[in-house]
């Protein structure tokens, strides 16, 4: 139990330490577009990042009270797609405005694998709200296969816990985008749209970009760890920047 509890602790220091060197770069440099420190040094620049916000046109997925799945889930992607463009990504979104997939149109996933798989990305974050029971809350990343994608779910899975004081782990699952995507790939449920009170922070902006802000650390942290396949990396990450 204490093995945990020091890993838990150390793990939490650690987000405290991202956060911490944030501030203080973001102090030293005044121009907005370099407010996010490089925290992997160049790593992210000239990857490809695809994020798929699930559903959109006549297929809503989930509903809340107040707003449907698939217009929380573009309205989160877009955020994170600005975190990693600020960290010099090159980002590709599925679809990235509401009339990109025809209200009347039914939502075909395979098409979609075939997108992502044409564009060959480095990494594929789909992103998700949850649905249940009202009680059931906070975030839960999902893989499929492979040791690239669970470390990638495990870390990003691990700041999502820090970020929601939540204990939900990573969980395997067969989802069809997951399955054949042909690179690191997760599923991020972002959140219960059925719980209220969730409901509500989802849609609230400050909210939305605080959640992405961890998760895009999470894969950031994935790449200081090196754990990118070796096709995926030249070459492993700078020393330096492990020692933080
Ligand atoms: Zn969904």
């Amino acid at each position: 139990m204490k093995g945990v509890w020091l890993a838990r602790a150390l793990g939490v220091m650690a987000g405290a330490v991202l956060v911490g060197s944030f501030i203080l770069v973001s102090a030293a440099h005044s121009q907005p577009k370099t407010r996010l420190p490089p925290i992997t040094g160049d790593l992210l620049r000239g990857r490809t990042v695809i994020i798929d916000p699930g559903h959109g046109g006549w297929d809503s997925g989930a509903r809340g009270t107040h707003v449907t799945e698939a217009e929380i889930n573009l309205k989160v992607a877009l955020k994170l797609r600005s975190w990693f463009q600020l960290a010099g990504a090159r980002v590709l979104m599925t679809w990235q405005h509401v009339q990109d997939i025809p209200a009347r149109e039914k939502y075909r996933v395979h098409q979609r694998v075939d997108w992502i798989n044409q564009h060959g990305g480095d990494v594929l974050i789909d992103i998700h709200c949850n649905s249940g029971n009202a009680v059931f809350r906070n975030p839960q990343t999902f893989y499929w296969e492979g040791a690239a994608s669970y470390h990638l779910a495990y870390d990003v899975q691990e700041e999502l816990q820090y970020f929601t004081h939540s204990r939900r782990q990573v969980k395997r699952i067969d989802q069809y985008v997951l399955r054949y995507a042909k690179m690191p790939a997760i599923n991020v449920e972002i959140g219960y749209v059925t719980n209220a009170e969730e409901e509500r922070l989802l849609m609230d902006p400050t909210y939305q970009e605080r959640l992405t802000w961890y998760i895009f650390v999470g894969t950031e942290r994935w790449l200081m760890k090196g754990r990118w396949s070796p096709e995926l990396l030249d070459s492993p990450p700078p020393i330096d920047l492990l020692v933080r």
